[in-house]
Formats: structure tokens, sequence, C-alpha cells
């Protein structure tokens, strides 16, 4: 070992080796990997090696793509074969919700480069014979899938990062890390100590303790997990050719050939935690006590879809442990409030995304920032309330839904309520259905006062629509009430507060106290990094509010950049509640309960104040995201239920009633606004987004700017814009492909009915060129679509200034 490195690598599983053969990809040699034990020790070696591309997430699905392609590569690079079996992926439907779902899967296939066709039931038949096509509805095909072999692909990869200069040390465990004053790291180990500038945790099935060794707690949890090998089986050994993976979404199931009979592994409802104190140090390449009882209905149920399972006998059972985050995705990036810590764990299909994760965390060492979206994966989309039982909740949750859809307006139960705030129980009686962000309980929409209201998921438009349409009629033309409360809050104060912001985001700040400014942050790249409001409210504080799936990847933005003094940083999104009251009417409602002049003259549109609400002092911000006249305010916990009251009781007259988060996407969608995590991502940059007014370039410098710079005047090939989409029995989910001349050209970033234009509206980068004539798939029909030229409510703002 020599005595330093750019990067330790701790852990030699697939995703440790990726990661390192990613670095050397990029030029990095100075790259060390240490393994406990010998490479695949953890979960690594029993994996089943499968490998597929489709997943919810888009993103995702990109990297998964990018992982399968990967193999082909790698055996050329490393001249190590992969024991690739491209046999394919047959992934099949029983119910007609779960045909809706494989079309939006098969939709997006048409923008993400990935060979998924639709199967007709024969078709899958003949594909694998195996299967009774009876308890089908429907089937898709990946050709690019198939298996591997877990202990050639960590090999392969291995090699490659040693022939682009890295060295891997085994049977030589990390034992302490201690941070260095300048941020770099000491990496003592059994065989001794190397410095390194920056460390990655690949632990995997030990990835909390590699944790901590550097006082982090992580979010994921090792479970069990099972599959059986069958003997022989004669139907198997009179096959011609080699079966497909094959994924039973109803039974929960993968199955593959094994030689001549099958494997097959189930994600069992009755499924089971391991080492909840944590992974044995000395646990080695060993198996779990098999529990075939735990399996036994879920095998049965595969022996009806796939019968000769029956005559098959079961010839071996694995059981292995394998790790999982509280959403089932992997855990990476640099962690909050660490420095030169970054994770690359949590992975529990890491044949399918190893090559992904790999790729992203060795572009976000190189260049500080990952080169695409990758918050589905990043650490910072939780918070300190992910851990523990959180987690242990969720991933039970998780765990069993491993192949479940989940339905575009489906919220899922487990670990809730965890957040609610002073108003939840009175939102509850009003009717609300709440749905969960960051742990936080918002409404969804308003059923009757009184009423238990619930929502069937669906792909198709669902009961909600009528409420929502309500919703929408009464902010338009009234008044209505939106809790805020989730958003992320972070207070940036001090002498240096001024200096140290305005190099972070490309607006210029608020001038004075009691100004607000939408200001954008970029990544040095000039990829798009945040989009929140900012608030002088002090000479020398600011409030920045942005997305509340946000707050901990702002922070550590934040936190990252910031100088060694004159700055301090505040999360304070608990510390404040926020009601939004926003349409025509909302002006009279609190000026009824305020002694303040709210008149247009003396608060006028993106300026704030301290008044006074009923008996209460809030924080009022003239600005509102449905695009009518609105009064963002801010309060302690404390004052919330009062406020509420106050105003609920002075908009009476007006029909006041609070409204849900579908209301208000069916309403900024028809002002052409777009938000942080569809719109807003590291996918694009400024210039796509259309943000010359939110970019100045008559500032000093910002993080970004040469980037943008360029990106602005070079013109941008595509650009955020706005389509309407004709008419179809289902309504736009969003992620769906966009088409140009038979092409599809580019993807939904957010779509929705817009009740009140009565238009079916999505978001979308469209390509420049072309002309304005599209066409959007949606559930699985093409429908004619058309850019609009601009938003088609209230263009110019008119209201929202009013
Ligand atoms: C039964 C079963 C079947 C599976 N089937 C599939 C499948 O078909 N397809 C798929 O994609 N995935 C599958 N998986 C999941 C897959 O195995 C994991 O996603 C993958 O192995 C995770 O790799 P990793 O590198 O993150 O972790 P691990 O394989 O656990 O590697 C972590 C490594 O870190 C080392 N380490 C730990 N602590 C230290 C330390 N202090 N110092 C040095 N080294 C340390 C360990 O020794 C280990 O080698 C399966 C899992 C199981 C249990």
């Amino acid at each position: 070992m020599k005595s330093s490195y750019r990067v330790v690598v701790i852990g030699g599983g697939v995703v440790g080796v990726s990661v390192l053969y990613h670095l050397t990809k990029r030029g990095w040699s100075d790259v060390a990997l240490i393994e406990r034990s010998e490479l695949t020790s953890g979960s690594t070696w029993h994996a089943a090696g499968g490998m597929h591309t489709i997943n919810g997430d888009p993103n995702m699905s990109h990297l998964q793509a990018y992982t399968v392609k990967l193999y082909d590569e790698l055996e050329k690079v490393s001249g190590q074969a992969c024991g690739i079996h491209r046999v394919g992926c047959l992934y099949l439907a029983g119910t007609e919700d779960r045909a809706d779902y494989l079309k939006t899967e098969l939709a997006k296939a048409h923008y993400m480069d990935i060979g998924l066709r639709r199967v007709s039931l024969e078709e899958a038949k003949a594909i694998n014979p195996l299967i009774d096509a009876s308890k089908f509805t429907a089937g898709m095909f990946d050709p690019n899938d198939g298996h591997v072999d877990p202990s050639s692909v960590t090999n392969a990869y291995a090699k490659a990062a040693r022939l682009g200069g890295a060295e891997i040390f085994l049977r030589n465990p990390v034992v302490e890390l201690k941070q260095k004053p300048n941020g770099g790291w000491l990496v003592v180990t059994k065989e001794g100590t190397a410095e390194a500038d920056t460390v990655v945790n690949a632990g995997g099935l030990w990835a909390r303790e590699v944790g901590r060794l550097a006082g982090i707690e992580l979010p994921i949890l090792p479970m069990e997990h099972q599959y059986i090998v069958t003997n022989e089986i004669p139907e198997v050994m009179a096959l011609k050719h080699e079966i497909p993976m094959t994924i039973d979404f109803e039974g929960e199931s993968y199955l593959r050939q094994e030689q001549r009979g099958l494997l097959i592994g189930t994600y069992e409802h009755d499924c089971k935690h391991w080492a909840l104190d944590g992974t044995p140090k000395d646990f080695g390449h060993e198996l779990l006590a098999e529990d075939i009882d735990r399996i036994w209905s879920a095998l049965e149920f595969a022996m009806e879809r796939f019968p000769c399972l029956r005559d098959g006998g079961i010839k071996r059972v694995i059981n292995g442990g394998m790790v999982f985050a509280p959403d089932g995705n992997p855990l990476i990036g640099p962690v909050p409030g660490a420095r030169n810590y970054f994770l690359a764990c949590g992975v529990m299909a890491g044949f399918s995304q190893g090559g992904g994760v790999g790729l992203a965390v060795a572009n976000w060492i190189v260049d500080g920032e990952p080169g695409m979206d990758v918050f589905a994966m990043d650490v910072a989309r939780f918070g300190p309330h992910a851990l523990g039982a959180y987690t242990l909740e969720k991933t039970t949750e998780n765990y069993r839904r491993r192949f479940s859809m989940t339905f575009p307006n489906e919220e899922l139960p487990a670990a809730r309520p965890l957040k609610t705030t002073p108003i939840h129980a009175a939102l509850k009686a009003e009717g609300g259905l709440m749905g969960v962000s960051f742990g936080w309980e918002y409404p969804l929409w308003f059923g009757k006062p009184g009423d238990v209201t619930v929502e069937k998921p669906t792909y198709r438009r669902s009961n909600a629509f009528a409420a929502v349409a309500a919703e929408v009629k009464m902010v338009r033309e009234g008044v209505g009430l939106w809790e805020t409360s989730s958003y992320s809050k972070i207070e940036v104060a001090g002498p240096a507060a001024t200096q140290f912001l305005d190099r972070l985001v490309t607006n210029k700040l608020p001038s004075a106290p009691g100004r607000t400014v939408l200001c954008p942050m970029l990544a040095p790249s000039g990829r798009i990094l945040g989009d929140l409001t900012v608030t002088r409210t002090e000479e020398n504080a600011y409030l920045m509010i942005g997305s509340g799936t946000a707050e901990v990847y702002y922070l550590r933005w934040l936190q990252a950049n910031a100088p060694s003094s004159g700055v301090e940083i505040r999360n304070v999104t608990s510390q404040l509640c926020g009601l939004s009251l926003t349409g025509p009417k909302a002006r009279d409602v609190l000026q009824a309960i305020s002694d303040t002049d709210l008149s247009n003259a003396a608060f006028p549109f993106l300026r704030a104040q301290w008044i006074q609400v009923g008996l209460a002092k809030v924080l009022a911000i003239r600005a509102s995201f449905t695009g009518e006249l609105g009064f963002e305010l801010y309060m302690p916990p404390a004052f919330q239920l009062h406020v509420y009251e106050r105003l609920m009781a002075a908009g009476k007259p007006h029909g006041l009633r609070p409204f849900g988060v579908r209301a208000l996407h069916a309403m900024r969608i028809e002002k052409g606004y777009g938000s942080w995590g569809r719109e807003f991502t590291a996918d694009y940059n400024a210039a796509e987004a259309d943000w010359a007014r939110f970019v100045r370039f008559d500032k000093g410098d910002f993080i970004g700017r040469a980037a943008a710079e360029k990106q602005f005047k070079d013109g941008p090939k595509r650009k955020l814009g706005l389509v309407e989409i004709a008419a179809t029995e289902s309504d736009i989910m969003g992620a769906e492909p966009i088409f140009q001349n038979g092409k599809a050209v580019a993807r939904v970033t957010s779509g929705y009915y817009a009740h009140w234009t009565g238009k079916q509206l999505a978001l979308g980068y469209l390509p420049v060129a072309g002309g304005d004539a599209f066409e959007v798939e949606v559930l699985g029909q093409r429908v004619a679509a058309k850019r609009l030229p601009e938003a088609p409510y209230d263009p110019k703002s008119e209201r929202l200034r009013g």
C-alpha cells in the first residue's frame, strides 16, 4: 500500500469495483480499493446475476440500461468473460392495471434507447414455453436483459481497474477512519495506514459499519432474500433455446434457466430483516439458514404460472443478506455535512445498477457533480427522519413490493403519519386526503368535510377529478388555502451572507430587506441545481424557500460552498409553518384580519413583510405558484392553527376552503410554471429552461457562470415548452414520450389536466427546430399535440401582480 491516494474505495463487491473502474476511466489512476476479505465477499458472490433495465424512475432506467450494456465493454477492456447470457427478459402482467403499467414502461422505452417491446401472449409463450399463458393478460420483452456471472463480472471490473492503474488490496479490513484538518482521511487498516483525499463507502452488507467509522448513520438495513435452484426438469431439458429471465409481477418473482433446471427467487410478503444490530464482522462467504416455509406460498403461486416447476424438486436454497434503503434505490453521493466522504451502497440490484452507480459516483468525485439527474439515488433524498424505525418500516414495505407498480396517484402507507403540522387534524376534518413528501403529511385533494376521502389507485382518470376541478374553480374565481409547511426553508445570515449567496445564485439578490427574488442555482457545468425563492429578511439575512424534497440537498450544497466564517446556515424548515392564501379574493380575506395595508401599492408582488394576522405575527411574501394574487404566510408552528382558523373564518363569506397539491399542479401547468425535480433537474441547463431573466450576466461571478454564458450564446437545441394534447380517455401523468415526425424527441416532465382552461397540458424540453406539431403517447395511444406559444392562462401575469 502506498502512503497516500486520491481516492480509497472501501469494499470489493460489484459496486466498489465499478466505482474504482469508472475512476480509472476518468483518468484517475492514483486510486485504491481495500477489501476486508476476498472480492465478492458480501452480497455479491451468491447473487442470481439477473440484469434488467426497467425501473419506475426514468433516470434509474437510464442508468440500468447503461449497466446492462457495459458488460460487453468490460469483457473487451479486461479480457475477462462476464458470463453474459443476453437471453432477454420477459415481463408478464396478470391484471388489466398491470397491463396499463406495461404500456407506460413501453412508452418510456421510446426515448430511452432500450429495446423493450410489447409481445402477444402467443409470442410470450414462444419465447418462454414454460409459462401458462392463460394466467397472464399482457407481456413485454427486452432483448438486452438477461443474467451474468457475479464473480466474473466483479473480477472483470477489478482487472479493468488495475489496467487503468488502480491498486486493490485484499484480506485487509479498514478498521478506523480519521479525518485530517485539511478534510482528507487517514484510512487505518489491519495492514497499515494510508491517506486519502476522498473515501468511498462501498461496504455493501457492512455499509452501516463503514459509515460508523466516520460517525455517519445510514438509512439502510439488510434483509434476507431467497432463491431456489431446482433439479433437472424434463421440460427445460427439451427446450431448443435458453429461456429469458421472466418476471411475474403478481408473483413478485423472477425466474431463469439454471443449466437443466430453473432458478426462481421471490420477494415474499412474510419478509425478514437480518442483522438489525449490525452485520457481524466475521461473516464471510456464508449463507443464511434456509427458510423455505417463508417462501412456500409464493412458490406455490409460481407453480400455477410456470407449471413445470412442480416437476423439479428443490436442489438448492440460497438465502443471503442484501441491503435495502427505504425506497429500494441505491444510496450514493457525498454525505451531507461530512467532508470528502462518498457513498456507493444500498444497492439491491448490483448487476442492473452497479455500472450506473460507479459512473455517477466517479463523475461526482472528479467533477464535483454527477453529470446527470441522479436524485433518485442521492443520499440527500432522505433527512434525519429516515433513520432507524423509519427504515425498518419502509424497507419491509419496499421488499414486499419489489416488482409491484406504484400507481401515479398512489401514496404508500408505511411509516406514516410521521411529520405533521398543527393544522393536520383540521385539514383531515375538511375531507383532506393526505400524501407524503420528505416525511411531511400534506393534502392531495379534499372530499366532503367530515368524510374520509379515499381514492382508487389507477392509471386512468380517478375519482379525484371532479373535486380537483372544484378546488381550481374556487381559487381562480375566489380564494383558496394551500399549506406550504413542507417547503424547505433555510436561513442564511451573517456579515458574509450576501457575498456568499451572490456566488451561489444566478440572479441578483434582493437589493434590500423586504424584497424577494427567484434565484436559480447552477452546478459548475451549468446544469440546474436549484430553484429557490430568496427573501432578504434583514440587511445580512436571507430566507431561502424551495422544494420540500430538496431540503438536505440544498443544505449540502450551501454547506459545501460556505466560507469558514462570516456565514451561518440554519435549516428552519420545522421551525416555520406555511399557509398560502391565493385567489382574486385573497387580499379581501387577509385584510379583514390584518391591520397592515395590503393594497397593491403598499404591498406589491415579490415583497415581504411581517404582518399581524389575528393575534399572530407572520412573515408574508407576495407570491403564489397558482398564478393568482397570493400571500405566502410563514410563522412558528405554535401560531399556525390560530392563523388557519382566523383565515377560514374570514374567508367563509367567500367560500374559502383548503385545496390540495393536485389542484396546485393543475393551475401551475396552465401558467407554464416548471418545478424542481421535474422540469428543473441536473438533466437540463438554464438556457434550455429559458431562464434568461433569472441568470444575470451583469452581476459578478457565480458558480456555473462560464458554462451558462456559453450555453446561452450557443443557443439551446431544446427548450422548456408547453404542449396541448388532444383529448384522450386517460389523463396525461408525466414521463410520456413526445414524438416529432414519428421520432421520440423528448419526454413529458410534468403533465396534468388543467381544469380551468380545460386542456390536457404537458411540459417538456422540446426541440427548438422542426415546428410545433408533436404527438404524445398516452397509455399506448399516440395523440396529436401542439406547442403553445405562451401559457394559456394569464400569460402576462397580470392576476399574479394585481
Ligand atoms: C440471494 C440474493 C440474490 C440476488 N440476486 C440478484 C440478481 O439477480 N441481480 C442483481 O442485480 N442483484 C442481486 N442481488 C443483490 C446483489 O447481490 C447486490 O446488489 C450486490 O451484491 C451489492 O454489491 P455491493 O458491492 O454493494 O455489496 P457487497 O457485495 O456486500 O460488497 C461489500 C464488500 O465490502 C467489504 N467490506 C465490508 N466492510 C469492509 C471494511 N471495513 N473494510 C474493507 N472491506 C469491507 C465486504 O467484505 C464486501 O466484499 C441478490 C442478492 C441476494 C442476497
